[in-house]
């Protein structure tokens, strides 16, 4: 679903040689550090962060993008920082951020939440050691292994002849629709984790699930599994007390939607761009 513009090449050990500029992804709390320029914005790029007089609490190698190393940090709390540089929520620079490095630093977010909560064992209390060869923790201890978290959630358009559903959360910007979205259940596969969300949240019974892409989505650590699905029975029925409306749109009858970062609005596009050129027939199945 997301595509870089330019080769990243995950990895794990940095490199001996730091004269090669670095893209630093570098967070005080969830805020990016950024330069911002004019209206858009760019991640620091320096051989050597320390230029910059910054306190790095803890930092990851996360690969190279084309030739050069990419670094996440964490920052001290309450540092001044260097004029030209700014500290700006990770939502809030999409679209002023190439999309390339957007994707990176939302990467390297989700390692620097990981290193921060995973000091210690959650086992047995004993602070961990960082493995070499792989992106996990050790208890030298027990011998526990944690591995970044990482929770999947799956999201679904479903569709109904020309006709797709669409459901609004409480905690949505106003008047903005979605489509449902959950996250899955231990044991479950993504497929029952769709049909049970579906069921759950709006009362309809779904077939033909069928794959539509994925997303990584780092707030805070979330893995978006897209599907689309069909109608196959049941009427709306708002029971999840986080929703608080919930209906059926034709692509000329639109609701306010979630912006291009989500998983959510590609499916809704695809779903449009799909009729616009083979309109579905009125007539509703199932
Ligand atoms: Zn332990």
């Amino acid at each position: 679903m997301m595509e870089l513009d330019r080769a990243f090449n995950p990895g794990i050990k940095p490199p001996q040689d730091n004269s090669n500029p670095a893209w630093w992804f570098a967070f005080q709390g969830v805020k990016l550090l950024i330069e911002p320029n004019g209206s858009g914005a760019t991640i620091p790029f320096v051989p050597d962060f320390k230029d910059f007089r910054l306190t790095v609490v803890r930092r990851h190698f996360l690969g190279h993008l084309e030739d050069h190393p990419c670094y996440a940090a964490e920052l001290a709390e309450g540092l001044t920082l260097p004029e030209g540089l700014a500290l700006e929520g990770l939502r809030q620079v999409y679209g002023r951020l190439d999309e390339g490095l957007f994707w990176l630093a939302a990467r390297a977010i989700q390692i620097v939440d990981w290193d921060r909560t995973h000091q210690f064992c959650s086992r047995c209390g004993t602070p961990t050691v960082q493995r070499e060869t792989e992106r996990s923790k050790e208890c030298p201890k027990c011998g526990q292994i944690h591995f970044p978290r990482l929770a999947p959630a799956v999201i679904v358009l479903v569709e109904r002849g020309n006709q797709l559903l669409m459901a609004r959360s409480r905690h949505f910007a106003p008047g903005m629709f979605s489509v449902l979205a959950g996250f899955v259940e231990p044991g479950e596969t993504l497929e029952e984790a769709v049909a049970r969300e579906v069921k759950e949240e709006s009362g309809i019974l779904v077939k033909d699930i069928r794959y539509f892409g994925s997303q990584p989505w780092p707030f805070p650590h979330s893995l978006m599994i897209g599907f689309t699905a069909k109608y196959a029975g049941g009427e709306i029925t708002l029971e999840d007390s986080e929703l608080e409306a919930a209906g059926w749109y034709t692509i000329d009858n639109l609701p306010p939607q979630p912006g291009k970062i989500s998983i959510a609005r590609k499916l809704i596009d695809a779903f449009v761009e799909k009729q616009k050129r083979n309109p579905a027939d009125l007539k509703v199945e199932g």
